[in-house]
């Protein structure tokens, strides 16, 4: 993630990953708060990485009873291979936008 304010490239690490779900980050450099931005690519690439998961959670769905393991399945593809590429993604693609703070916009 490239820091709006200084342009330190600050790494996005798992515990920066599970401590901002919204995208808001804290620049460790300068102290700058800023937001990774939403986009439509950025949209369709966590479509494109859910959906083949998705895809074969159904297509075990259709050869077992219950969806308790197309479903154990889905859980486990998504900690393996979804959360890791939306990492990668959000750490060099998201842009990042400066949050001005509040009272002065
Ligand atoms: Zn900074």
């Amino acid at each position: 993630m490239l820091c709006p304010h200084c342009n330190h490239d600050a790494d996005l690490t798992w515990k920066r990953y599970w401590s901002a779900p919204l995208g808001r980050h804290q620049c460790p450099e300068c102290l700058g708060q800023f937001q990774l931005e939403y986009s439509i690519g950025q949209i369709a690439s966590r479509l494109g990485i859910a959906l083949p998961g998705a895809l074969l959670a159904i297509m075990i769905h259709t050869r077992t009873e219950g969806w308790l393991i197309p479903g154990v399945f889905y859980v486990a593809y998504s900690c393996l291979i979804g959360l890791p590429l939306d990492r990668v993604i959000d750490n060099r693609w998201r842009k990042a936008m400066p949050l001005v703070p509040s009272g002065t916009a």
